[in-house]
């Protein structure tokens, strides 16, 4: 490149972007799913589930402490890691699902950047007021109104950022507990880090960084478009209706009156009118501010809407646009689907058919077997065994086998042992054939190794391999 010519620049400054307070459908659903999520996510730790006096009574707790996730009901422990494995695999089939049917539909009405930006727009607006007053406001010399306005905003976002960063370190730990302790300054550091951190995130990306956590932060834009394709039902422009825009009054114009209020409520700042763009989140506000005025300029509605690219081509050329649920229940999306669902039944069967009695045993390998004084063979297991319920409970550990054998438990008299509430216990477990037995002299014997829960009378039990001196 000659040093004459002009560099391309590959950084460009923010423009703010202030949109205008706008109101019809999709709006209202917005605002109805923000209040929806906003108070499940700070109000979910705060519910209580009875689970006996040995175990937390918080519905939604992630316990780090002990490794173990509670779900009202469910109770997730570590070596159960393959239910959240598959939730994630279903949360990540579920996004390719609706991206695949509705377009970015995740990023236009849940994902929490939208919806805290939603937020802290609301809020802006309330403290400085719609679009102009905003443009003004920055445009305005620093001055006691202008400090006033910007302070209160500050302080409210900051409010609504120390409420999702309190909310969030409630899930990991006895909510109220939680609070007391950090009214009183004597919380664990780690829970006032996480609020500092998430405070000033949620500060920062809800009232500054804002869209451009989506165009330039967020993956997403760039793999959805693999999953779309053109019956995918997303935000369009009718330009064959809308164009040559102008004045109404001039009879040759179409439908658009250029009247800019599609691009004032997008809170991305795009024009929709000028294609499928990567910043569009599909939010639908474009389609509320088009259809308001088109009903003042009394033309039809759906200048601006969900549409298929398939339908946009067939409407161009005078044809009707396919039925809305041939565009959703297609192939691609059934497929999705049926993933889906078939990982969320295979999680639910999982759960109902896991063991309530939960073990398993390790030979000892070093060594094999020992030889009594007496001549008898003896191998060793070690037992761990985990105590899911909410109080002490005892089971009966016995072992079958082709041949009668002895079996002692270290430390204990009987066959029994106690197990403390939610605590795993670890018990070696010494099988002996009497030095007559032909299990003494073979190589490899198989044994059952068997655990009742003397309480319920649930018995479960795992393989194991006897070692004889192979003589
Ligand atoms: S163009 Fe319309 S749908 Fe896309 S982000 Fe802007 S307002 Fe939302
Ligand atoms: S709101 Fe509708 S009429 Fe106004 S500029 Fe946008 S597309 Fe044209």
């Amino acid at each position: 490149m000659s040093s004459t010519e002009p560099q391309e620049q590959l950084y460009a400054a923010r423009e703010p972007i202030f949109p205008r307070r706008v109101k019809g459908q999709f709006r209202t659903l917005k605002w109805w799913l923000l209040a929806m999520m906003l108070g499940i996510y700070y109000v979910l730790p705060w519910i209580r589930w009875d689970r006996g006096p040995a175990l937390p009574d918080q519905a939604v707790l992630l316990d780090l402490a002990n490794r173990r996730f509670f779900f009202f009901m469910i109770e997730i422990w570590p070596h159960e890691f393959y239910f959240v494995a598959g939730l994630l695999i279903m949360a990540g089939l579920g996004l390719f699902l609706f991206t695949s049917a509705l377009g970015r539909v995740w990023c236009g009405y849940a994902c929490p950047q939208t919806v805290w930006t939603d937020l802290f727009i609301l809020v802006e607006r309330w403290v400085e007021g719609d679009r102009n007053a905003r443009i003004r406001l920055l445009r305005q010399k620093w001055n006691a109104e202008k400090i006033r306005k910007r302070l209160t905003k500050w302080v409210l976002w900051l409010l609504i950022g120390m409420a999702t960063g309190g909310a969030w370190v409630f899930y990991f730990t006895d909510a109220p507990t939680l609070l007391s302790n950090l009214a009183q300054g004597t919380a664990h550091p780690a829970a006032y880090i996480t609020i500092v951190v998430m405070t000033l995130t949620t500060f920062a990306f809800g009232g500054f960084a804002r869209e451009q956590i989506c165009i330039y932060a967020c993956p997403w834009p760039r793999i959805q478009a693999a999953m779309m394709d053109e019956d995918t039902i997303t935000i369009a422009y009718r330009e064959w209706r809308g164009e040559p825009r102008g004045k109404q009054s001039v009879e040759t114009n179409g439908d658009c009156i250029d009247c800019m209020a599609c691009v004032n409520v997008c809170p991305m700042g795009i024009d929709i009118r000028n294609g499928q763009q990567l910043e569009c989140i599909t939010c639908g506000l474009c389609i509320d501010a088009c259809d308001e005025v088109m009903d003042k300029i009394g033309k039809p509605r759906g200048l601006i809407s969900y549409l298929a690219l398939k339908d946009e081509a067939m409407e161009r050329a005078g044809g009707h646009p396919t039925k809305i649920w041939k565009h959703v229940f297609r192939i691609r999306t059934m497929v999705y689907f049926a993933l889906w669902s078939g990982i969320g039944i295979g999680l639910v069967a999982a759960l109902f058919l896991r063991s309530p009695i939960d073990f398993n045993v390790t030979p000892l390998r070093q060594p094999i077997y020992v030889t009594l004084s007496d001549g008898d063979i003896r191998n060793a297991y070690d037992i761990r065994l985990r105590n899911k319920q909410g109080e002490d409970a005892r089971f009966r550990i016995t072992v079958d086998s082709q041949e009668p054998v002895r079996m002692q438990l270290e430390g204990e008299t009987g066959n029994t042992i106690t197990v403390a509430a939610d605590k795993l216990k670890t018990q070696r477990l010494y099988v002996i054939a009497p030095k007559g037995a032909s299990m003494a002299h073979a190589e490899r014997s198989e044994i059952t190794i068997w655990i009742e829960d003397i309480t319920s009378n649930v018995r479960v039990s795992e393989s194991a391999v006897f070692n004889g001196d192979g003589r």
